[in-house]
């Protein structure tokens, strides 16, 4: 029987969570949780000069957003790897001891010319093995690399990927400065934690020789490798901020629910038939490397906001109606205390909303009356014949005791019929004056959910607008705008 899964996502905490590594953990995740495994989360934070506490803590909070909790990880200790320096020092004694890493005293700068000048000749550079036979007791230290022959390494994804050890040189393990290296952490780390599967980006596929060779030399069992190919934009380079938003706090802030992202990023390079949309228990029953395609996948952000609008439409109203809030108060709006109300707003906006963001936009009027109307429409609907309409519409409404969509439906039917109009004629004209506009979700809903006495005070602010006194008259609401037809004094 093959040992339980277990799984990890170690960032290195440089900035925020891009959409690429999300997707990462994402796999990570979903493959823990598949097989019933356990998946760890571990900050590399080596490079001091480059890691933060903001970004780990700004990691931390993209993955909880997405829902990718960690088995194990931080705040419990032991999972930052600059709380495990010690260990890396044991397996690096242990290497020096065996003979199998040595010291090197090569200065930086002779090593710098040297790299220098590989590069004008177009190779690699190779360390040239000066310090391997000095039997030195400082300096930085290097694993002795075969010199000959090759190290294949068996990928989940890409087959069986072949390095020559000419290509490769006895590369550094710890630092002159006894900073351990990336990939030797990254060895050490995966075999202590007891990591069974390794499922990283395939920038990666270049360092895992180097990782094979020094499982090998510690004389650890190697784990599984599966190198996910990397997210590229539309023009077919990498996916970098000149694609425009890549952390998963940008995709949060522009209005997309969690389950969208995971969504969309499960089948960012894995499909399962042709299904695209998921729920994650559907996630978490389907997924496997199997169907981890070897090509990258492109960021479509078309498609991404189709699957956020599936889901807008399918999230609850009162989950709807907390997720706004925030979006609400960016927007320079104040949330209504109501929640059930937001709800029933909520429901009116999904339809045509791709983002909450779309939908605080598409509903602001709901938050406010309206500042100004579109000044096409209130050319053409707030006139002499527009401002009788709303005089009758204000008296009907008035007298109408129960505020529901079928009813005023109903009302303005009647009125339409006996005017000798069509009911658009009435319903936008009142919806130019309760929303500023001359599109918004159904009308009578609009109207049930804003109330009779809003309702009525906007139609009375378009009324007067449509039929301005001649005398200016000194009323307390100021006129929305200038009397039609009044000459500009410059
Ligand atoms: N810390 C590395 C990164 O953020 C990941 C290394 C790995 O998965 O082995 O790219």
């Amino acid at each position: 029987m093959s040992p339980p899964v277990r799984v990890r996502f170690p960032p290195s905490p440089t900035g925020h969570l891009h959409v690429g590594s999300a997707r990462t953990a994402l796999f990570n995740w979903l493959f823990a949780r598949h097989h019933g495994g356990v998946y760890v989360l571990r900050i590399e934070d080596t490079d001091r000069t480059r890691s933060t506490e903001e970004s780990i803590e700004s990691i931390l909070e993209a993955l909880r957003w997405l829902g990718l909790a960690w088995d194990e990880g931080p705040p419990a200790p032991g999972y930052r790897q600059t709380e495990r320096f010690e260990i890396y020092g044991e397996h690096a004694r242990r290497l020096v001891r065996s003979g199998q890493a040595y010291y090197c005293e090569c200065p930086p700068e002779q090593l710098e010319a040297e790299r220098k000048i590989a590069q004008q000749r177009g190779e690699t550079f190779r360390y040239s093995g000066r310090c391997r036979d000095r039997g030195l007791a400082a300096g930085a230290l290097r694993l002795r690399i075969p010199a000959e022959g090759e190290t294949v390494v068996q990928d989940l994804i890409h087959g069986p990927v072949t390095f020559a050890h000419s290509q490769l040189d006895d590369w550094i393990l710890v630092r002159r400065d006894s900073v351990p290296t990336y990939n030797f952490c990254v060895v050490v780390d995966d075999v202590t934690m007891g990591i069974t599967h390794v499922i990283r980006g395939d920038d990666h596929l270049s360092n895992t020789p180097k990782q094979v060779l020094c499982y090998g030399a510690l004389g650890y069992a190697l784990p599984e490798f599966a190198h996910i190919p990397m997210i590229m934009g539309p023009d077919r380079t990498r996916l970098s901020k000149r694609h425009g938003a890549t952390s998963v706090q940008a995709f949060r802030d522009a209005g997309i629910l969690p389950e969208a992202m995971v969504n969309y990023l499960a089948r960012l390079g894995w499909s399962h038939g042709d299904q695209e949309i998921f729920t994650r228990a559907e996630l978490v029953e389907h997924f496997d490397l199997k169907h981890v395609g070897a090509s990258s996948a492109v960021f479509d952000s078309t498609k991404l906001e189709w699957v956020s609008q599936h889901w807008l439409k399918a999230a609850a109203p009162a989950r709807l109606a907390g997720e706004l809030i925030p979006f609400i108060e960016r927007a320079g709006l104040t949330p209504p205390r109501d929640r059930a109300w937001l709800g029933q707003v909520a429901d009116t906006l999904r339809e045509r909303a791709k983002t909450l963001v779309d939908m605080v936009e598409a509903g602001r009027f709901y938050f406010q009356a309206p500042k100004s109307w579109d000044p096409k429409s209130a050319a053409t609907l707030f006139t002499g014949p527009g401002a009788e309409r709303l005089a009758l519409l204000i008296d009907r409404l008035a007298a109408e005791p129960r505020f529901e969509a079928q009813r005023l439906e109903a009302l303005y039917r009647r009125l339409a019929d006996e005017l000798g109009l069509k009911l658009i004629d009435l319903a936008q004209l009142t919806r130019l004056a309760v929303t500023g506009g001359t599109a918004s979700p159904p009308l009578f809903q609009v109207l049930a959910l804003l109330g009779k006495e809003e309702t009525l005070a906007r139609l009375r602010v378009a009324l007067r607008a449509a039929n301005p006194p001649s005398e200016p008259s000194g009323a307390d609401e100021p006129p929305a705008r200038p009397p039609r037809g009044a000459a500009r004094v410059d």
